[in-house]
């Protein structure tokens, strides 16, 4: 049988995407499920595919195929194509399967012709509009289907405009437009040599024959490659007869929500227009009227409205965006889709139509994108407020949530404004390990440089505090308390707002409106803890974040860094003390004092986590990190330890290092000064016997970071293990404990089946892993990687979102050798890419236990873990 070229939308359906496009499959479904629907047709992409076969022409066959299907549109329309009385108007569009910027979109009112205009203004009973329709299509067609330059067109109506004295386009007079009208077809004919094509029929070849040929146009063709989309695949074009909504005050036009977009709940929204043309509702001239004004404007028509939209929904099992136009009391749909919602709505939505039984369980977590539950468990400012305040500025939105502030320089300037009740934006350049308690302090965080792995955004994400980083066009000094963009200049004190969800800045206070975690939110996530496979721990570092994990769920503490406790302003002196010890004697005097504020703070994490499992690990950052850098805290220090400042200086500059993040850093700190993984392991074991003592079953895992050849794990677990039998020794009781090791130097990765014969678990560091395997600063790559994703040289920031490929290689090697080795060999990851949806589901596929990541994020992270089952079953 010979290939059919045009399908009547009756004859299509919504599977069909391939060969009618997006566009096209859609109008043929609505119309099937018994849909007023404007009758049309659609010619396939495999039209499209032959009419380049036949070197850009269109077959006898597509030609008789067309005009049979405007005769079936004329008949179901009683419209004739070009008529005088009742003539037939019809759009022509563009649709591909996969929907594609840069080919060509629509053309409205095709079928206008000298005659016809006539029939328009007579039916519509408005010369002014049918010439208004008819100069619009003479300027659409000559551009889209011959590219006429459109300033021509432009030129003109400026003129007449000028000449009158007219300001707008509105006070264009029938006469006027006539006369424009006439005017045009000269450029049209001066441009191509040929008269404005009188006949439809013509008008309409020339036009699908232009859809076709948009397939390849330059913009069309970039976007196939960039994409990477199959150049063979070819557009469909549909034609449907026009309908008008400005016939009278028994027409109008309007779109609607089937519920509400912004709230979820399940009443009709929208808006409508008597009298009026669609773009009339979106362009703002006239002030719309709510949808439900329509049951007493027409109330056969809003029944008959609000039931197809229920059927809708019923069909396409979800919310839908529709747009409708009434002509002379008839309704017609011309279009519904999936409605776009906030975060808020697409919750309610799923959890109601679960209840109603429209969906289940699977297609609810499904419908959630589970970077949008960020929207719902920060706070966020006050939508109808922030839309009033201009942004001033603009960074990575590192952690996300929204706060106002005074804004503050130092962390001790913000820690002490904090105290007197003042709320804090600390604005710095860049932020250090020095800084947190001032971060603490704060209610957001920016700094105007740094990505997002950057001490900032790591810490900030932790605390759950919103952070702007890497806002490049703020330039901060900090010696004189002064930030300035564009030439405006913030002192001290003044107020600003941040969004860490956009990464936006704002001048002055914008209100913000706290999240609620109850309700559908708990529900979603109970679906979602049945449905996942895979473990979620947190990455925690206090008892107040290991609080804050467990209320969101977390299943134990994948991560707590042990330095980060070692700022604390009462212990840095000590800590200080330990790492300027000259012997192993005076370090472990330093030591001694540091052990009961460690066991302390284990002892605050075991209780808040009970009985799930919570891994600890090891001291990691460069020595240096906690010496002090401004010349009066060396003065001070100095005097403490009752050395000369000179002496202080010598030793502080010994510690510095040219590349500390590949330095003396990680594991190598244990071998080099056992006594301290010995501390370290002493207080982690006395605390977990005290708390074991008071009846929780507490499991603590030790961490061993950075390690890359056999032998260091061997000697540091040595170490470690010592100690702890040692404790349980001393204190006479049997707890079970776990030594690992994080897996963070693609040398581990390579040797995983050595390292596991000592090590009990894994856990995956990706930051340092990604750092080293890509051989990126973590610090610094957020100088260049903006470039590299611009220029499409990475596809994303592989500190965000893990590098599958490359990175993720090493992720898979580790697990499969390590298992090789302990097939039981339990496996996790801790870096930030524990909490990225799509890193998440390659963790489940490459088979591990859990991720870890920051405490606002683990309902994502739950959410996700959901989804990956669910995905990779179908
Ligand atoms: C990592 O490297 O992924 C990790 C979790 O450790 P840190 O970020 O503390 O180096
Ligand atoms: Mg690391």
């Amino acid at each position: 049988m010979d290939k059919k070229w045009v399908y009547l939308f009756k004859e299509g359906e919504a599977s069909k995407k391939s060969l009618l496009g997006g566009k096209g499959a859609n109008l043929a479904e609505m119309s099937n499920i018994g849909l007023p629907v404007p009758p049309g047709f659609t010619v396939t992409t495999e039209a499209c595919t032959e009419f380049y076969n036949l070197g850009e022409k269109l077959s006898e066959q597509m030609i008789e195929e067309i005009y049979e299907g405007m005769k079936d549109i004329e008949k179901q329309t009683e419209k004739k194509f070009g008529d005088l009385d009742s003539p037939l108007l019809v759009s022509v569009r563009s649709g591909a399967a996969i929907s594609m910027p840069g080919m060509m979109d629509t053309i409205l009112n095709l079928g206008l012709n000298d005659t016809s205009v006539i029939g328009l203004s007579k039916s519509t009973d408005n010369e002014r509009f049918a010439y208004d329709s008819y100069r619009r299509f003479i300027q659409m067609f000559s551009d889209v289907v011959l590219e006429i330059p459109k300033y021509l067109f432009e030129n003109i109506m400026d003129d007449i405009k000028e000449s009158k004295n007219y300001d707008n386009d509105t006070d264009l007079s029938a006469k006027d437009l006539k006369i424009i009208v006439e005017r045009f077809k000269d450029v049209y004919k001066r441009e191509t040599g040929t008269e404005f094509p009188q006949s439809p029929k013509n008008q309409l070849l020339m036009a699908i024959e232009a859809v076709f040929k948009s397939w390849n146009n330059p913009r069309a063709v970039s976007y196939r490659n960039i994409n990477e989309l199959d150049h063979k695949m070819g557009t469909a074009v549909s034609v449907q007869s026009m309908v008008f909504g400005n016939m009278g005050d028994t027409s109008g036009t309007g779109v609607a929500f089937t519920r509400n977009p912004a709230t979820g709940e399940k009443k009709l929204f929208g808006e409508f227009l008597i009298n009026a043309q669609g773009e009339d509702v979106v362009a703002g001239i006239r002030t719309p009227k709510d949808i439900q004004e329509l049951k007493d404007i027409m109330p056969k028509v809003f029944d008959q409205f609000k039931e197809t939209c229920e059927k809708l929904e019923g069909h396409y099992k979800d919310m839908q965006d529709i747009e409708f136009t009434i002509e002379k009391g008839k309704l017609y749909f011309l279009q519904t889709r999936t409605g776009k919602r906030t975060a808020q709505a697409a919750l309610k939505v799923v959890v109601d139509m679960e209840e109603e039984g429209v969906i289940d369980i699977e297609e609810a977590l499904m419908r959630i994108e589970p970077k949008s539950l960020d929207q719902l468990l920060h706070p966020t400012f006050d939508i109808e407020t922030m839309e009033k305040a201009e942004p001033i500025a603009k960074g990575l939105p590192a952690s996300p949530g929204a706060a106002s502030g005074k804004v503050y320089f130092t962390a001790e300037k913000a820690v002490s404004a904090s105290k007197k009740g003042v709320d804090v934006i600390l604005v710095r350049k860049e932020t250090s390990p020095e800084d947190i308690e001032g971060m603490n302090a704060s209610k957001g965080i920016l700094t105007s440089r740094g990505g997002m792995t950057s001490h900032a955004a790591v810490v900030a994400r932790g605390m759950g505090k919103c952070c702007v980083a890497g806002c490049e066009n703020i330039k901060v000094n900090e010696e004189e308390k002064i930030f300035s963009v564009d030439g405006r200049e913030f002192k001290e004190g003044e107020l600003i707002s941040v969004d860490g969800t956009t990464g936006k800045v704002y001048e002055g206070k914008i209100k913000t409106v706290e999240p609620n975690l109850s309700g559908d939110f708990a529900k979603l996530m109970v679906w979602a803890d049945e449905v996942r496979t895979m473990g979620i721990r947190a990455n925690a570092d206090t008892p107040k974040d290991s609080n804050t994990a467990v209320k969101f769920g977390a299943e134990g503490i994948g991560l707590c860094r042990t330095e980060h406790m070692f700022f604390d302003e009462d212990r840095v002196p000590a800590v200080r003390r330990m790492i300027l010890a000259d012997t192993k004697e005076e370090r472990e005097k330093a030591l001694k004092v540091i052990l009961p504020m460690q066991k302390e703070d284990f002892i605050g994490i075991y209780k808040e986590m009970k009985e799930r499992p919570v891994t600890i690990r090891l001291l990691d950052p460069p020595l240096h990190e906690f010496l002090p850098n401004e010349e009066e805290d060396i003065k001070k220090l100095a005097e403490t330890m009752e050395i000369s400042v000179n002496k202080l200086k010598e030793t502080i500059s010994d510690l510095e290092e040219f590349n500390p993040m590949l330095g003396h850093r990680g594991c190598r700190l244990a071998v080099t000064y056992p006594e301290i993984a010995e501390m370290q392991t002493r207080a982690i074991i006395e605390a977990a016997v005290e708390v074991f003592q008071e009846g929780i079953k507490v499991k603590p895992e030790i961490m061993i970071p950075l390690v890359g050849i056999e032998e260091e794990m061997n000697y540091v677990k040595k170490v470690v293990k010592a100690t702890a039998e040692k404790v349980l020794k001393e204190k006479d009781v049997d707890l079970k404990y776990l030594i690992g090791t994080m897996i963070e130097i693609p040398r581990a990765s390579l040797i995983a089946d050595d390292i596991a014969k000592e090590a009990e678990f894994f856990s995956f560091g990706t930051n340092d892993l990604t750092q080293m395997g890509f051989g990126f600063s973590r610090d610094d790559a957020g100088k260049f990687i903006g470039e590299y994703l611009d220029k499409e040289i990475l596809p994303k920031d592989p500190f965000q979102s893990i590098d599958q490929k490359g990175i993720g290689k090493l992720v898979e090697m580790g697990v499969e050798l390590g298992r090789r080795t302990r097939p039981d060999l339990k496996i996790g990851v801790c870096g930030e890419h524990g909490g990225d949806p799509d890193s998440i589901d390659f963790f489940y596929r490459v088979g591990l236990d859990y991720v870890s990541c920051s405490p606002f994020r683990i309902p994502i992270a739950r959410l996700s873990a959901a989804q990956s089952v669910i995905k990779n079953k179908k």
